[in-house]
């Protein structure tokens, strides 16, 4: 019997392209559903042939907008799901959405079938931020789908963007205070970043310096009222994602959907899997534990001193740069200073 597997199911449809996207996603309002669901089942069903009937733990549902899917949809995926695996009685299943594609209504839907999860792309809790973004909703209704999966007891987490282009310490503190006031449980910051090939990528935005980019991150850190628990995800204790932790921790996890990838374990042996579900490549145990590495220190409890995992650090670092990094217990973590520059860190810490 094969290892479980978390599930994660992309869907790359979105009503628009937001200008500093640069995900897998296109905009398409009305895609051939039937013909996209067809296909996330053929994968699924490649996957049970391979894997066998393994237990689910997780399932996220991200994307582009999974919230755009007519829910009969939803409901055949989640059929095929449950008909090849074994979805385990407390599986966290994640719907990611974004406000203005889903109501009350198609939210209960949802949830009749399966979902118990809702993560909210809210971005700015400011009208004229939201425009600039490219967003095509405004903070009433961003909002309003708050208030809704409150009501019906979802758990929830919220997405927001800081570090635009007229951003300070000060703006930053504001948005803190204002979404502690919405009385979430879990919340992602992520610094808005510049890619290629996206609208501001075109821009030449004047961006915030390094250093005050990494002065709004502390005040994050300060003034939000949920612990940070990863480099951009704030929690209680009991509300952390399950599907994430469980990928940063090293755990098997198969991706459907174009582009899909996941670290499969197939037979006690580990394979990356890559783009098309058909292609998967051996990986050693030294890219491995490279991984568990990688990840791990994203987070604040950080890695798991496995022997895979110590083959790999260089010790003879660490006890050299207890400012950066620290050993607590048979865990790894970075210190306050080390998270700043986790890139380079991680650098001199891999042998
Ligand atoms: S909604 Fe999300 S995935 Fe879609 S374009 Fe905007 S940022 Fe990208």
């Amino acid at each position: 019997m094969n290892c479980s597997h978390n599930l994660y199911i992309h869907v790359p449809f979105c009503m628009s392209k937001c200008n500093y996207c640069a995900f897998f996603s296109r905009a398409c309002s009305n895609p051939d559903w039937q013909k996209y669901a067809n296909d996330i089942c053929d994968e699924l069903n490649f996957w049970s042939e391979k894997l066998g009937k393994i237990n689910i733990p997780t399932i996220f549902f991200g994307g582009g907008t999974p919230s755009l899917m007519p829910v009969e949809f939803f409901e055949q995926i989640m059929n095929c799901i449950n008909e090849r695996f074994n979805v385990l009685p407390d599986c966290e299943i994640t719907l990611e959405s974004n406000p203005g594609t889903i109501d009350k209504n198609k939210l209960i839907d949802f949830v009749s079938n399966g979902v118990n999860r809702l993560s909210v792309g809210v971005q700015s809790l400011k009208d004229e931020e939201l425009v600039f973004l490219g967003r095509r909703h405004n903070v009433v209704q961003a909002l309003n789908l708050l208030d809704s999966a409150k009501e019906i007891n979802l758990r929830i987490s919220a997405d927001f963007i800081y570090g635009l282009p007229n951003h300070n310490v000060e703006s930053v503190i504001n948005l803190c205070n204002q979404i502690n006031k919405l009385g979430l449980k879990h919340v992602s910051m992520y610094e808005l970043t510049i890619e290629e090939n996206t609208l501001f990528g075109k821009m030449n935005l004047k961006m915030p310096d390094n250093d005050t980019m990494a002065e709004m991150y502390n005040a994050i850190g300060e003034k939000l009222n949920l612990p940070r628990y990863e480099v951009s995800n704030y929690a209680l204790e009991n509300e952390h994602c399950k599907h994430n932790v469980s990928i940063w921790n090293g755990d098997a996890y198969v991706g459907i959907g174009h582009g899909g990838a996941g670290r499969v374990c197939l037979n006690g042996i580990w394979y990356e899997q890559k783009g098309n579900h058909e292609l998967f490549e051996k990986m050693s145990d030294e890219t491995r534990a490279t991984e568990k590495i990688l990840t791990g220190l994203r987070t604040m409890r950080g890695v798991k001193l496995t022997q895979d995992v110590k083959n790999m650090i260089n010790f003879a670092w660490v006890n050299t740069h207890k400012d950066l990094v620290e050993i607590d217990g048979e865990y790894l973590h970075t210190t306050a200073n080390g998270l700043l520059i986790l890139d380079d860190l991680t650098l001199d810490l891999i042998k």
